[in-house]
Formats: C-alpha cells, sequence, structure tokens
C-alpha cells in the first residue's frame, strides 16, 4: 500500500512511550468483545487483534480484564491473576507483534458494577444500574486489592504486553474510591481527596516499581464523572500532578460512569463533542493524552492532533468497524473506510446480554476466523436484486470473493430504508455507510444499474448462475378508517421532505421507528458544529466549566414548538424494545422536548377532528393536525413465486424474507453470510 501519510502528518507521526515505540498516534480504545472470557475463545481474541494490527493500528489496547474475582464484570469474564493464565494472552500479544503493532493490557476491577453477588466497594452503596450490593473492603482487603492490580501487572508483562491500562474510570472501582458519591470511608481509604485518591496512586506507584522499562503504564483517568457527588476540575488537576509523580506514561480519557444519564458515546453525541475534555487534562500534564469519545473519522483525528489537543487518538468501536482504517487513512482510501455509526447494537447492545460484541456494519468483527470471504476459483454471475443494507452487503461481499455482480435498484440510488434513517437527527453518520458501499461498488466493479426495477422475466433472461431476491420491506399503512385521510402521512413520506401541517402530531406506531420519527420532529436543528456541540451540551446539562462536582448543569428547556403525541396499541410506557444502550437515550430526550407517550390505545379513526382513539379511560379525540404512520413494515415479495418456477438458484434474505424485528443489523449479517457461501 502507497503511503499518502501527509495528508494526516500529525495521526502518522511515531510517538514513544517509555521506551516503547509507536508507529503511528491511532491507539484502538479498550472494548469488551466476550473473546476475552474463556481460554478456549484466545485464538479468536487473538485472530481479531491481529488483523487490527495488520490494519496499521499503532497501539491496541485489550478489553477489561479483571485482576481478581471480585472485579469481574460478570461470572467468569476475563481475569489474570495466576502464572496459568499467561499462556492464553501470549497467543494475543504474538499475533499483534506478528503484525508490527503494540499492545496493552487493561486492567478493569468492575467494583460495585460487577454483575454479580462477590462484588466489593469502597462504601456498600448499590449502584442504580445493578441488582447486587457490593460488600465494603476492609481497609486489609483494600490493601489486597492494590497487590493484585500490581500482581496482574507483572502477569501482563510477563505474557508479552507492551504494557497495562489501568481502568479509573467510567465508574469502575478505582472511580468509585476517587469521589464522595461512592467513597464514604473514614479510614485512610477515604474522608479526604488525598485519602480517597490513594487507591489509584497506590496501584500507580507500586505498577511502575515492579513492571519497570520498558513498559507503558496508561491510566484511564475521568476527565468528567458526569455524576452528583462526582469530581470537580479543582480535583482534577490535583490528580493529574500525582498521576505524573507516580509513574504513569500516557493519560487515557474517560468520559462518564456509566450509570449517568448523559449520552456519551450514542449517534446524538456530535463528533468529538467530548474534545474539550481532553484538552484540558493536557493543559493539566507534561504526559501524552489520548483523545476518546465519537471520533471515527481521520480528519477529525487530524484536527485534534494537529491543534494540540491530544497526543493520540483512541477509538474503539470504528476499529471494530474497519479493522484497516488505520491503513486506508494512510493510503488516502478515506472513501473506502467503513465508518462506525455510533449504533452501539451489535457491540455494546450484545455484550450487555452476554453475547460476543460484532459490528452492525462488519459482521466479521469478532468472527473472523468464522465468517470468511474465501477467494474464489470459478467466478459465477450474480443478481442481487434490491440496494438496501442486505443487497448492498451481499453485493459488495460477492464481488470481494471475485463473483461477477450486478445490482439493481428501482430508486435512484442506493440505500433501501437507510436513506429514511439518515434523516434523522442523531442518525447522521448513516450517510457514511452507504458512502462506503458506493466507494466500495465501483472499486470492485459491481455492476449498479440505478432507477431499474427487476422483474422475473428479466433475470431469467440474463442468465444469471443465481439471483438474490434482497427487495426489502415496505412500509405497512393500519387498517385503520381514515389511513388515506390528508390528514395521514406514512413515515417514508415524512422522512422524503413531505412538511407537516400544523404543530400538533401524532404517531402511530412506537417502535424505533416511531421513536426516530419523534426525534425527527422535536430535535433542535444546528446550523454548524459548533451550535451542535453547544446544542447537545445544554440540553443534556453538562457544565463545560466542570465547576459542579461530576461537571452537570441543568439541562436548559427545549423549543421546539410542537405538541407531539407517541402511541401505540401495547400496553405500558413505550420504548421496551429499543437497545439497551441507547433506548434510554431516545426515552429521555423525548421526555424532555414533551413529548407525550402513551400505550394501552385502540385507534377508532383519523378524520377532520384528529385521531379518534379508546384507552381505558373511555374514548376521545386527539385533535392533532397531522397523524405520522409508523406501523411497522411488510416484506416486498413480489418476485419470489415468479423466481422459484424459474431454473435460477434464488436466494431470498434481509426484510424480503422476513419482515418482523428486522434491522439493518440482520440485513448486512445475511447479506454478508450468503455471500460467504455463494
Ligand atoms: P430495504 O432497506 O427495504 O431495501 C430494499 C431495496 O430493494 C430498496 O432500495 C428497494 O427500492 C429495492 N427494491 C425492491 N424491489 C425491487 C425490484 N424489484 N427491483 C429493484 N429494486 C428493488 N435499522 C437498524 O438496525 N438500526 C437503526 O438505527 C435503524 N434506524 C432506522 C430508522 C428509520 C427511520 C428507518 C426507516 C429504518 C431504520 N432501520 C434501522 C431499519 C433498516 O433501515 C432496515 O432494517 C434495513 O434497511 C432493511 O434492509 P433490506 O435491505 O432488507 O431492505
Ligand atoms: P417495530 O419496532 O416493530 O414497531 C412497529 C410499531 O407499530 C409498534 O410500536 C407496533 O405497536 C405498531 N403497529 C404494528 N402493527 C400495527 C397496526 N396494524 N396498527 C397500528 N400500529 C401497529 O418496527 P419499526 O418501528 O417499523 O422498525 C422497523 C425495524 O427497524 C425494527 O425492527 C427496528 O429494530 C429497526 N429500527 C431500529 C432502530 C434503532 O434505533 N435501533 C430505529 C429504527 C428502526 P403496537 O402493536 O403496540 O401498536
Ligand atoms: Fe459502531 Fe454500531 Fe459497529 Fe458498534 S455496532 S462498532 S456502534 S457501527
Amino acid at each position: 500500500m502507497i503511503a499518502v501519510v501527509s495528508r494526516y502528518p500529525h495521526l502518522f507521526s511515531p510517538l514513544t512511550i517509555s521506551g516503547i515505540p509507536l508507529r503511528n498516534r491511532v491507539m484502538m480504545g479498550s472494548m469488551h468483545t466476550g473473546l476475552e472470557d474463556r481460554r478456549r475463545d484466545y485464538p479468536k481474541l487473538a485472530a481479531y487483534f491481529a488483523e487490527r494490527a495488520r490494519g496499521g493500528v499503532g497501539l491496541i489496547v485489550t478489553g477489561g480484564i479483571a485482576p481478581n474475582r471480585s472485579g469481574w464484570i460478570a461470572p467468569f469474564a476475563g481475569k489474570l491473576s495466576a502464572r496459568r493464565e499467561v499462556a492464553r494472552h501470549r497467543l494475543v500479544t504474538d499475533a499483534v507483534h506478528g503484525e508490527g503493532g503494540r499492545i496493552a493490557l487493561q486492567i478493569l476491577h468492575a467494583g460495585r458494577y460487577g454483575y454479580h453477588p462477590l462484588i466489593v466497594a469502597p462504601s456498600k452503596l448499590r449502584a442504580p444500574i445493578n441488582r447486587f450490593t457490593p460488600r465494603e473492603l476492609s481497609a486489609s482487603g483494600v490493601r489486597r486489592q492494590v497487590d493484585d492490580f500490581v500482581r496482574c501487572a507483572e502477569l501482563a508483562r510477563e505474557a508479552g504486553y507492551d504494557g497495562v491500562e489501568i481502568m479509573g474510570s467510567e465508574g469502575y472501582l478505582i472511580n468509585q474510591f476517587l469521589v464522595e458519591r461512592t467513597n464514604r470511608r473514614d479510614d485512610e481509604w477515604g474522608g479526604t481527596r488525598e485519602r480517597r485518591a490513594r487507591f489509584a496512586l497506590e496501584i500507580v506507584r507500586r505498577t511502575r516499581e515492579r513492571a519497570g522499562q520498558p513498559f507503558m503504564l496508561i491510566f484511564r483517568v475521568s476527565g468528567l464523572d458526569l455524576v452528583a457527588g462526582g469530581g470537580t476540575l479543582d480535583d482534577l488537576v490535583w490528580l493529574m500532578g500525582q498521576l505524573e509523580a507516580a509513574g504513569v506514561s500516557l493519560i487515557d480519557t474517560g468520559i462518564g460512569w456509566h450509570e449517568a444519564r448523559v449520552p456519551t458515546i450514542a449517534g446524538v453525541v456530535p463528533r468529538a463533542a467530548f474534545s474539550w475534555v481532553t484538552s484540558a487534562i493536557k493543559s493539566m500534564t507534561r504526559l501524552p493524552v489520548a483523545a476518546t469519545n465519537r471520533i471515527n473519522d481521520p480528519v477529525v483525528a487530524e484536527r485534534l492532533l494537529a491543534s494540540g489537543m491530544a497526543d493520540l487518538i483512541s477509538m474503539a468501536r470504528p476499529m471494530l468497524a474497519d479493522p484497516h482504517w488505520t491503513n486506508k487513512a494512510a493510503a488516502g482510501l478515506e472513501d473506502e473506510i467503513n465508518t462506525c455509526i455510533a449504533c452501539n447494537q451489535s457491540c455494546l447492545d450484545r455484550v450487555f446480554k452476554g453475547k460476543r460484541a460484532s459490528c452492525l456494519v462488519n459482521p466479521r468483527a469478532g468472527y473472523e476466523t468464522e465468517l470468511v470471504l474465501v477467494p474464489v476459483t470459478a467466478p459465477r454471475h450474480i443478481a442481487v436484486v434490491g440496494a438496501g443494507p442486505a443487497g448492498l452487503a451481499c453485493a459488495v461481499s460477492a464481488a470481494e470473493r471475485g463473483h461477477r455482480v450486478t445490482l439493481f435498484e428501482r430508486n435512484p440510488e442506493i440505500g433501501g430504508q437507510f436513506c429514511y434513517a439518515r434523516e434523522v437527527p442523531g442518525k447522521e453518520e448513516f450517510f457514511e455507510t452507504l458512502r462506503y458501499f458506493r466507494a466500495r461498488i465501483e472499486k470492485l466493479g459491481v455492476e449498479l444499474r440505478l432507477g431499474i426495477t427487476a422483474d422475473a422475466t428479466m433475470l431469467r433472461s440474463a442468465g444469471f448462475d443465481a439471483i438474490v431476491l434482497a427487495s426489502g420491506v415496505r412500509a405497512r399503512i393500519p387498517a385503520i378508517p381514515g389511513s388515506d385521510h390528508p390528514k395521514a402521512i406514512p413515515y417514508p413520506e415524512l422522512l422524503s421532505g413531505r412538511r407537516v401541517a400544523g404543530s400538533s402530531v401524532a404517531i402511530i406506531g412506537a417502535g424505533g421507528i416511531g421513536f426516530d420519527v419523534a426525534t425527527y420532529l422535536t430535535a433542535p436543528r444546528a446550523a454548524s458544529y459548533e451550535v451542535a456541540v453547544a446544542s447537545f451540551t445544554a440540553e443534556w446539562g453538562i457544565d463545560r466549566e466542570m465547576r459542579n462536582p461530576g461537571g452537570l448543569a441543568v439541562p436548559e428547556p427545549s423549543t421546539h414548538g410542537r405538541k407531539v403525541w407517541l402511541l401505540q396499541r401495547t400496553q405500558g410506557r413505550p420504548g421496551r424494545t429499543l437497545g439497551a444502550t441507547t433506548g434510554w437515550i431516545h426515552r429521555r430526550a423525548l421526555e424532555h422536548r414533551g413529548v407525550q407517550m402513551r400505550g394501552g390505545l385502540t385507534y377508532d379513526r383519523i378524520d377532520e377532528a384528529g385521531l379518534h382513539l379508546r384507552s381505558e379511560a373511555g374514548a376521545e379525540v386527539l385533535a392533532v393536525d397531522s397523524v405520522i404512520l409508523c406501523a411497522g413494515q411488510e416484506p416486498v415479495t413480489e418476485l419470489a413465486a415468479p423466481l422459484a418456477e424459474g431454473q435460477a438458484e434464488v436466494h431470498v434474505i434481509g426484510g424480503a424474507r422476513l419482515a418482523s424485528e428486522l434491522d439493518a443489523e440482520r440485513a448486512i449479517r445475511e447479506g454478508t453470510e450468503l455471500a460467504a457461501r455463494l
């Protein structure tokens, strides 16, 4: 690959940390995959990291590994506390070093966030996001925890890691010691700022003593806790001085505790919206500092480095989405980067359910040894009908293997339902996925036939070896009298730009699309990036001066000027089907904007008066000006029967195969898996 690194001179300048040379400033941040938890999965973990090292990343940080059983994030999670566990880590470090990369092990003690009964914490205070209450550590128990951190670092060094990252943020054990919110002790480990920090500083000082040099000692510091009773700017300034003196060699930025009610990495967070925190940290220390959170693009990364706000750019999810992000940026192939869309669907949401992490836009992530696109020896001519996510994934993956592919799309552009999704505030990154597919189609020579509605006769007569039906879904028009009234607008029309009349709107259907439509109708629209960051900060109540404990401020009221109802027939409050790590953000944002959410309804009709409905309280009329229909989808399968009558091999994927519970994750995975088999 020819390097065009001059476009990103800062990103591609080397750096040496504690005697360890890094080839560039790209750091793959820590991300739990689930592969860390079982010995038998370490060959897969090694392949996963090796792929990222091959892709050019300078420094990798592993997912969190506990220093003992009490520090497990969940029962039997990854742990490094005994010599017999070293060999499996050797597989990982050898694989990464074999590709010219560097790797540090993250030591993470979950403290009161551990999801099991053995958990410990500075004080006996249950986390609001956990059902287990921690046991309060005795003073000697705290000392034993320090010993275990140091032992874990020693073993990491023995396993060939180039360093360790000590996890001091996100509300895990060290963070729990640091702040009054969770540390109510009055012994030598609590009571004053100095004593609350003693746990962190002892770990760092003793690890540095034992690990020696060359060895990176990264500390992930909580730049902004975003919880009541969290730290202040003064605390941070003081802590940075202490960490430097104790032997830290690189500071990684952490933003927000897991129990914080402010989004920190979801799509609603503008790109690099927390870089000002890293910048503040950088002004407090001589150590190199890594910027984090919602950085997924080389131009943004270069800007942060060039402005002196940071020394490295840490990206976790973008490396799942595209393991070759770094080499593509270096070679000037930015258009071919498969950009992380910050959806959390296949990575964090899956990890929260105890499943292996993968990626919505890259189903090979975490499955490098299982989902393999082997080059073909006998290429076939394949027709793909429909350029939605399923058809796009299938077409480019099949072409990547060497097949000749013709892709039919009846619309003038690719994307299918994604073209509606990208219009929703907070889903702007969906544009990037379509840009990526366009670039791949061109590069791989997929024959793209836009504006062509494929029919069975055409497909049969062209003599394709195989036909893939990826014709997707259409919006369901519910059988409510008046669904064709001028007040009623199916969501595709609204998201294609049709204006809503008046200022009061009812939304029928409160699934993912109903929530997105409510967001579309009520979210602030920013004229520039700076305004977007300011508006995000104001809406979510973030104190940029960091004077208040935890960096929290009073959220500013919303001013969208619409009255919106989000409705469903199912009993209970809408939003139960939303993603584990993003659902609360959607609900909270809409509540903040005054959207009324109601369940347990029967719709009678839509007419001039508005929407007539019934609930347990009786019949009523919502006197709305518009009714948006978001009542799910139905499969587009008209071609299935006529094609089945012919001789060609036919495959049906995505929404065309099954519309219920369809999402882009399934569509892209089905497309890729089929291409691997074709
Ligand atoms: P489709 O996207 O429906 O694509 C099918 C394509 O086939 C269309 O382009 C159609 O024009 C074409 N076609 C049909 N028949 C023919 C023919 N005969 N000839 C040529 N072309 C034809 N999913 C998520 O996972 N996460 C989200 O956050 C998310 N947000 C969403 C937000 C909104 C507002 C919407 C509307 C959807 C969202 N989705 C989301 C759902 C996601 O977009 C769909 O699950 C996905 O697009 C389905 O992919 P598909 O390829 O199966 O079908
Ligand atoms: P959905 O989640 O299945 O929701 C459909 C909604 O329509 C439900 O709230 C349902 O609620 C209602 N409904 C169904 N049939 C109806 C009828 N006949 N009359 C009136 N109401 C009816 O589907 P969706 O919102 O259309 O989303 C489609 C897919 O895209 C989903 O699978 C989702 O995962 C994905 N998506 C994901 C996101 C995300 O952020 N992750 C965002 C958007 C979409 P009641 O039956 O209770 O009325
Ligand atoms: Fe990014 Fe979504 Fe992939 Fe997670 S699943 S890495 S958030 S694109």
